[in-house]
């Protein structure tokens, strides 16, 4: 997950566009799953952007899942969040 600095993908250049993506996300073996959150994705490579300051937000949104995750010991399953 990188911030969107400029208008085009930083890896191969191509067109950015601002969507709704789903991500899953592991740590120790959990997952969790954050979805319906807007970032920039290169429609060419599928890279994902945020802007500036997002990528902090959903990072932290994740590590709260995974609080939430270990605290309720959910090893098995996925804690989902979903935005919008
Ligand atoms: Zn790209």
């Amino acid at each position: 997950m990188k911030e969107l600095m400029k208008s085009a993908c930083s890896e191969c250049g191509g067109q950015v566009k601002r969507k709704a993506i789903s991500q899953e996300f592991e740590k120790e073996g959990v997952k969790v799953k954050l979805s319906g959150f807007k970032a920039w994705v290169c429609t060419q490579c599928g890279e994902i952007y945020f802007e500036p300051g997002g990528a902090a937000h959903v990072a932290h949104a994740v590590n709260c899942l995974f609080a939430l995750a270990f605290a309720e010991r959910q090893h098995k399953g996925t804690v989902s969040a979903h935005l919008g």
